[in-house]
């Protein structure tokens, strides 16, 4: 099988040093591997997305130097590659959990989720504490809209991969992540279902994106199991920080891409502050 990647930017902020050298390692284990890179943009959300930003990640990329083959600027096999015209394939997806038993309908309000999570650490998504499990009757939906629909994951269940660049993984349900999202009540599908969806339609062959997405993975290959559907290899790359250590965010817009270009920044110099040091070994 011939190796198959993706970038997905999404388009609600411009893309800082920490997104670059993600899509960049990304391209050069495509182009390491002879495979092809495809860019599926993540423009799922409707409220956070803008057309000024999906213009810029487009220029902004291209301008560093990296090529793909299939994307919605240049068409190919598995289109759509905007997650905005990809709906019909993440209702198929919901409509198939929904008859496994898979999922169930969460009818929690903001304001009690907010009082029984246990803090969220970083931006993660809270464990949520189970109050509709077992609850609803999920047959009786006819589409998701209304509701929150939570993946019911197997308490204890350890979920465990081998990841291309971090090494061993090892997550268990239920005490690093509870039932996760897979559908909103403002009726938007959840990251995780939509990228599922997305890299399996698109026969990626390997997921390379920010090791802030390690236990996102655990979600998303119970996700794959759940569906019947191979997952691909993951690779996750050490994440940027700035000189105080954070983790760079949209709030840095000194590193956004953008503005090192109109500080004279060039392509070369960009990947220079990579520091890409084992990241980009040959491929065994
Ligand atoms: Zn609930």
């Amino acid at each position: 099988m011939s190796y198959r990647g993706r970038i997905a930017p999404s388009p609600t902020g411009l893309l800082h040093l920490g997104h670059a050298r993600t899509f960049w390692i990304a391209y050069q284990r495509a182009v390491q591997h002879g495979g092809t890179l495809v860019f599926r943009n993540e423009d799922l959300d409707p409220q956070r997305s803008r057309p000024e930003f999906e213009r810029a990640m487009f220029e902004d990329l291209q301008w560093l130097g990296i090529r793909w083959t299939e994307g919605p600027d240049v068409g190919g096999p598995y289109a759509s590659y905007a997650q905005s015209q990809s709906r019909s394939f993440y209702l198929a997806a919901w409509r198939e959990l929904r008859d496994r038993g898979s999922i169930y309908p969460c009818t929690c309000s903001r304001k009690e989720l907010a009082q029984a999570a246990s803090a969220p650490n970083d931006d993660d998504e809270p464990i949520y504490p189970g109050h509709c499990r077992g609850r609803g009757d999920a047959s009786s939906f006819d589409s998701p809209a209304g509701v929150n629909w939570r993946f019911r994951v197997t308490d204890g269940e350890p979920v465990s991969f081998d990841d291309g660049h971090c090494g061993q993984q090892s997550f268990v349900a239920g005490k690093d992540f509870g039932d996760f999202l897979v559908w909103r009540r403002d009726d938007v599908p959840a990251y995780q279902l939509a990228v599922v969806v997305d890299d399996a339609r698109m026969k990626i062959t390997e997921v390379v994106r920010g090791a802030d997405l390690l236990k996102s993975t655990a979600r998303q290959l119970l996700l794959y199991r759940a569906l019947g559907w191979s997952a691909p290899a993951f690779y996750h790359c050490d994440l940027v920080r700035d000189a105080s250590g954070q983790r760079l965010a949209k709030r840095h817009d000194a590193l956004s891409l953008r503005a090192l270009r109109e500080n004279g920044a060039t392509p070369e110099s960009v990947i220079g502050r990579f520091e890409l040091g084992n990241e980009l070994r040959k491929p065994g």
